[in-house]
């Protein structure tokens, strides 16, 4: 398969999928196509549903996570 914006190849990588839930991130090892040129990803069947079904999830309770680091508003 070749990317569909750029027509770059395209591999199997496991990446950091976040998921913003209010002012947090959370970060999901996640295995997905991802286009070696641009960058693009592309989930498999299922993984986008997974994705809002856990950030539902983490809207009522953060389990199953812990921190790794804080997000800063630069004041401006
Ligand atoms: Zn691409």
């Amino acid at each position: 398969m070749n990317c569909v914006l750029c027509g770059g190849g395209v591999e199997k990588k496991v990446v950091d999928e976040e998921i913003k839930v209010f002012n947090d991130h959370f970060l999901l090892k996640m295995e997905t196509e991802v286009c070696k040129n641009c960058g693009e990803r592309y989930y498999a069947e299922g993984q986008i549903d997974e994705l809002i079904h856990l950030k539902k999830r983490l809207e009522k309770e953060k389990t199953g996570c812990h921190e790794v680091g804080k997000v800063y508003q630069m004041s401006s």
